[in-house]
C-alpha cells in the first residue's frame, strides 16, 4: 500500500529498523510507553487483526511472536517480563491500519490495561 506509513517503514523508505527478516520487520515506537517499546509488523499489508486469515497469515503472526521474544531477550527484558499487545479497531485504540504488535517492557506493566 503506497499510502501506508508502516509499509513505508517496512520498505525502508523512512525510519530505522531494529530487526528485519524475509517477512517481518521491527522498529522503535515513535512515542514510547515504556523503556522498551518496539513495534513488530509483517511486511505484508494487513489492515487489522480481524483481517488475519488462517494459513499463511496465521503462520506469519506466529513468527511475529517468536521475533518479539527474540527482541525481548536482546533488550534484556525477557526475564523480568514483557507484554505483546495488538489493538484492533478504533475502540481498542488502533490508529495505524497495518497490523502491529507492541512489545513493551522495562517497567512494571499494570493490568488490566486502560
Ligand atoms: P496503535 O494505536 O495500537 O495503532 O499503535 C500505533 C503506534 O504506532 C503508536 O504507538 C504510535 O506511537 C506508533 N507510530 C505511529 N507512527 C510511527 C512512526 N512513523 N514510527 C514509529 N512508530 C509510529
Amino acid at each position: 500500500m503506497t499510502d501506508c506509513i508502516f509499509c513505508k517503514i517496512a520498505n525502508k523508505e523512512i525510519g530505522k529498523l531494529v530487526y528485519e527478516d524475509d517477512t517481518v520487520v521491527a522498529f522503535d515506537d515513535l512515542n514510547p510507553q515504556a523503556p522498551v517499546h518496539v513495534l513488530v509488523i509483517p511486511k505484508k499489508h494487513i489492515a487489522r487483526i480481524s483481517d488475519i486469515r488462517d494459513g499463511e497469515d496465521a503462520n506469519l503472526v506466529g513468527h511475529i511472536m517468536v521475533v518479539a521474544g527474540k527482541i525481548a531477550a536482546e533488550r534484556g527484558i525477557a526475564d523480568d517480563g514483557y507484554r505483546v499487545v495488538a489493538n484492533c479497531n478504533e475502540g481498542a485504540g488502533q490508529s495505524v491500519w497495518h497490523i502491529h504488535f507492541h512489545l513493551l517492557g522495562g517497567r512494571n506493566l499494570g493490568w488490566p490495561p486502560g
